[in-house]
């Protein structure tokens, strides 16, 4: 049976508070879970199960699947569209409130993300899996093309944000696959794209993270502003003391924060954490 039949069958009503753009074609989704590397040694964990269309498909590769879906609605529309597998559980909660270390604990080992996330909740998610995560391989998310083009974007680009250097410093993104708008139902008013994100929390070993992220937050608290301002104020130095730090990673006074690559951030976190400027 279709899915969009079972949701008829069921009485299913969208809700467009949790931003519910279900993805139907198989072969589309077969080869979305595909292109996240998911193999029979994977526990994925998938975030918005929605009808249980790309749950299906990650059924069919992975070990073993957690869904995590906000709508209970969906419960008996799942029942039915995901009635032949047995290596899936899905948990009705908010994915927010589901804390990220309790969730490694009961997986016990390494885990994939796979999602097509609610587009009113994109960033939070990402962030919270990117930050909170230990345990995770990858996050392979399908977003709205123009969030897509952020996640991968160059420095110095207008793409490029807190969230770019913030997923950067511990993976590395793609935008692998576009996806029409129009392949989603019911159809939603722009295109997305598929972004991978294989982790490496090796990529730059020995920082301080959370100093790390307290800079990226702080060189896009204004874009208008210049580093050495935003520094400033973030971090109640004085003029010459942020000088001396933009200047200690050899830039200029004048520099704008989206200019750093992830390489000047995490040298800059370090400057500033010991003092060294
Ligand atoms: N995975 C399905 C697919 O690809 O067709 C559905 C994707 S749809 C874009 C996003 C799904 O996330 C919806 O089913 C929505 O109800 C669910 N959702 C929204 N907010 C959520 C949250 N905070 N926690 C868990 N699920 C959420």
């Amino acid at each position: 049976m279709q899915l969009k039949d079972v949701l008829i069958l069921n009485g299913f009503k969208f809700n467009k508070r949790y931003g519910q753009n279900f993805l139907t074609d198989k072969n589309l989704l077969s080869s979305i879970v595909e292109k996240a590397g998911v193999t029979k040694e994977d526990t994925v964990v998938e975030i918005g199960v929605g009808g249980g269309t790309l749950t299906s498909a990650i059924c069919e590769r992975a070990k073993r699947v957690i869904g995590f879906e906000i709508d209970k609605n969906l419960e008996p529309v799942l029942k039915t569209t995901l009635a032949e597998f047995s290596n899936v559980e899905i948990i009705f909660k908010d994915i927010m409130k589901v804390k990220t270390e309790e969730l490694e604990k009961y997986i016990g080992g390494e885990y994939r993300v796979v999602a097509n996330l609610p587009y009113y909740i994109t960033t939070p998610i990402l962030m919270k899996f990117i930050e909170e995560g230990s345990k995770i391989k990858s996050i392979c998310v399908t977003v709205q093309d123009e969030v897509a083009s952020r996640l991968c974007a160059e420095a110095g680009t207008s793409e490029y944000g807190a969230i770019t250097a913030g997923i950067d410093v511990v993976g590395n993104a793609k935008k692998i696959m576009k996806i029409d708008k129009k392949m989603f139902y019911p159809v939603p008013n722009v295109d997305s794209a598929v972004v991978n994100i294989e982790i490496d929390r090796n990529k730059y070993q020995g920082i301080d993270l959370n100093a790390y992220r307290n800079v990226v937050r702080a060189a896009f608290s204004s874009r208008r502003k210049t580093l050495v301002n935003n520094l400033m104020n973030s971090f109640k130095l004085t003029r010459e003391d942020a000088e001396k730090a933009v200047g200690a990673i050899g830039k200029g006074v004048m520099v704008r924060g989206e200019t750093l690559s992830t390489q000047d951030f995490v040298l800059l976190s370090t400057v500033l954490k010991n003092k060294s400027y």
